[in-house]
């Protein structure tokens, strides 16, 4: 089989058999990826320092016919992103980031824009100052989920009420519906409370906001800590309710605000 070559961000390394590595990479061209690097663990030159955990890599590899996984057989590094494995709240954040992806994506679909959106927003962690909290690491990841469920097909209506359109401080609370996908505000609520997440006007326009800009314009857009938790809440019952299941490493993102 012909070597192949994709840029790719490692999302999962675990060892494998004391010698080998078993390697989730989220790739420009291939998606989703599962590989093993043989000898990873004694190899001091094709893969030391490489195989690590959000790492951006040139990867070589060579599909397998006999398993799912491919073989992994050169790595350059493009971009290390060292200080997310080694300052907490930057790696409690980017966890978050990868478990979306991995949850998020099957093998073999690739998509060019979500490989973008992930390495911007590892980039935008990787240059927040240090020390670096929940404050200031919350809205890069808000903003890369609201763009993932877009890029996914499940873009949030945050448009105005679903059932007036309005988006009126006199309609106000207003409540993201899950099962609608949309806001809705006080008046044209008559459902039960079943299934409806407050979502304040402030935070929604801003997300709104952010589903609008490219990535490149999403450092200026202002996310007040109070809004940032309310986005991470909305985002935990919107993303579980699509995925039916929980999103473990969120709790530790949420922990930091
Ligand atoms: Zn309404």
């Amino acid at each position: 089989m012909p070597l192949q070559q994709t840029k790719a961000v490692v999302l999962a390394v675990r060892t494998y058999d004391e010698a080998d590595k078993i390697v989730t990479v989220y790739g420009q061209v291939t998606g989703k990826l599962n590989g093993i690097a043989k000898g990873a663990q004694r190899s001091r030159i094709r893969f030391v320092n490489k195989l690590e955990l959000f790492s951006l890599l040139e990867l070589g590899y060579e599909e397998s016919r006999s398993s799912g996984l491919v073989r992994l057989d050169q790595a350059e590094l493009i971009q290390p992103f060292a200080t997310i494995r080694s300052d907490y709240p930057s790696y409690a954040a980017a966890c978050l980031v990868g478990e979306l992806v991995r949850l998020w994506t099957r093998e073999a679909d690739a998509d060019p824009r979500l490989f973008s959106l992930l390495t911007w927003v590892l980039a935008a962690i990787d240059r927040l100052p240090l020390p670096r909290h929940g404050n200031s690491l919350a809205p890069p990841v808000i903003y890369f989920e609201i763009k993932l469920l877009d890029l996914l097909g499940y873009r949030p209506d945050l448009s105005g009420c679903l059932g007036c359109g309005a988006l009126d401080p006199d309609r106000r609370p207003y409540h993201f519906s899950l099962g609608t996908g949309g806001l809705i505000c006080s008046i044209c609520n008559r459902e039960s409370r079943h299934g409806l997440i407050p979502l304040s006007l402030a935070t929604a326009r801003i997300l709104a906001r952010a589903q609008q800009l490219p990535n490149d314009k999403l450092a200026r857009l202002q996310l007040p800590p109070a809004s940032a938790l309310e986005a991470l809440n909305f985002l935990h019952h919107f993303s579980r309710h699509l995925l039916q299941r929980e999103i473990h490493s969120r709790d530790s993102l949420k922990n930091l605000l």
